[in-house]
């Protein structure tokens, strides 16, 4: 390679979603340090978050997102381009721990002061007898909502694997678009990590009043090419049944291919393994990020603000401060068929047994309270209160005592 290929820079950042968008905020805001952003989706960096959420209003008469789609949260406009600089549509391929150095996918090298690897996570490829994965849609970009647009559309016949936030968020979009569509999922209810049982069952019922057809507690056990069509048959049922296309929402896994090759510390099941500042485990100047990240005695959260904050404490200590990532509740929000779900705690899932649960009417919805044996708040679960959002984020987060809570709650 040519010296005019290889340049210097304070700090590169590799992946532009949450974390890394974050992180070179954080490095501009509060250093003076020049920072090479690298991120491999074409265009302007964007929400991810909004994708599954909203796409049938941008695509019901078009077939791709306009330019600035989803960008509102995550300009660059601002950055001062003399320190920052932003390359969209470019990978990078490798990073040599030894010379400190990334090489890009345009052959560019870039000598780094800091790293943070901000690569996410990808879609989990479930198991399918026959599955062609390039017939079956994720859904987790904005190109490949597009490319499910080109399949999707008046009634076309589409099967939507997995029952978890982004199945029910595509199938509830899917809707909007004229589709037929069919959600199959291992839970009795939609959203059952996420979601108590009776708000689950409330959700089952919002979807089969909107005409979508659900199979529940039911999984896929062979995919086949059918002309142009996918023949799928169910664990449920012996026959086959025809789809148009097939979206599997059935999870994430950290994007460390990258890692793995530079040999950095990485769980064979996880992600990159890093410390309470975030530092890549045995490295000083390497950090890690977001949903590609593994945290000591912390559960992988794959969720948007939890990768944003962490890209905050990176940013500032690949700059040169020396914080550790506070690991902040789970939180979770989504609109279906005008029904607002929130839910806030500081439990993981599969720990709510151990707390009370207790019903408030609130509004025009209803609230449940997770309080633990002190008779503090430990969560908070609300449906279709969002005027009131704001206390239950408050209420979540201050662990107010059962008391305050109920009185909080009354004087709104
Ligand atoms: C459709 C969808 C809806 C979601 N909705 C919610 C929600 O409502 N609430 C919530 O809290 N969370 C939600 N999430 C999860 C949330 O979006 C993620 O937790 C968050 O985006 C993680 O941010 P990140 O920066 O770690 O990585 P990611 O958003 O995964 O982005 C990493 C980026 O790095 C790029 N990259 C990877 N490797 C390279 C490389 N070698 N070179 C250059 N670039 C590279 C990738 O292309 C990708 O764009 C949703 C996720 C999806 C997919």
């Amino acid at each position: 390679m040519g010296d005019s290929k290889r340049s210097k820079v304070d700090v590169a950042i590799i992946g532009g979603s949450a974390a890394g968008h974050a992180a070179a905020n954080e490095v501009a805001r509060r250093t003076e340090r020049s920072v090479l952003l690298v991120h491999e989706e074409p265009g302007e960096l964007y929400q991810r978050t909004k994708v599954s959420k909203t796409f049938a209003e941008h695509l019901s008469t078009a077939t791709s997102f306009p330019p600035t789609a989803f960008t509102e949260k995550l300009k660059t406009t601002h950055w001062d381009s003399s320190r920052i600089r932003c390359v969209t549509g470019t990978r990078a391929e490798s990073i040599d721990v030894e010379r400190r150095t990334i090489t890009l996918s345009d052959d560019s090298e870039y000598e780094w002061g800091a790293l943070i690897v901000a690569t996410g996570a990808r879609p989990a490829y479930p198991v399918f007898e026959n599955a062609v994965y390039k017939d079956v849609h994720f859904g987790t970009s904005k190109a490949e909502i597009e490319r499910l647009r080109g399949d999707a559309g008046r009634g076309k016949q589409i099967l939507v694997v997995g029952t978890g936030v982004l199945g029910v968020e595509v199938a509830e979009q899917l809707v909007k678009l004229a589709a037929d569509v069919t959600l199959v999922g291992r839970g009795a209810t939609l959203m059952s990590h996420d979601l108590n049982a009776e708000v689950g069952a409330q959700m089952n019922a919002l979807f089969v009043a909107n005409d979508v057809s659900l199979r529940m507690q039911d999984e896929v056990s062979l995919i086949q090419k059918n002309g142009e069509k996918s023949a799928v048959t169910f664990k449920g049922d012996a026959t086959t049944h025809l789809f148009d296309a097939v979206v599997c929402a059935t999870g994430v896994k950290p994007n460390t291919e990258l890692a793995k090759v530079a040999h950095l510390p990485v769980n064979p099941k996880g992600g990159i393994l890093v410390d309470q500042k975030l530092r890549v485990l045995g490295q000083e100047q390497i950090y890690a990020a977001g949903d590609v990240a593994e945290h000591i005695d912390r559960p992988a959260t794959h969720l948007w603000r939890h990768a944003k904050e962490q890209g905050v404490v990176a940013g500032r200590n690949a700059g040169g401060a020396n914080e550790s990532y506070e690991f902040a509740p789970f939180r979770l929000k989504t609109k279906l068929f005008d029904h607002y779900f929130f839910s806030l705690c500081r439990f993981h899932h599969r720990d709510r047994d151990r707390f009370e649960e207790v019903k408030y009417s609130v509004g025009r919805g209803s609230m449940w309270a997770y309080y633990d044996k002190s008779d503090t708040l430990q969560g908070v679960m609300m449906v279709n209160d969002p005027e009131r959002e704001q206390l239950y984020r408050d209420l979540g987060a201050h662990q107010w005592k059962r008391s305050h809570v109920e009185a909080a709650i009354k004087s709104v």
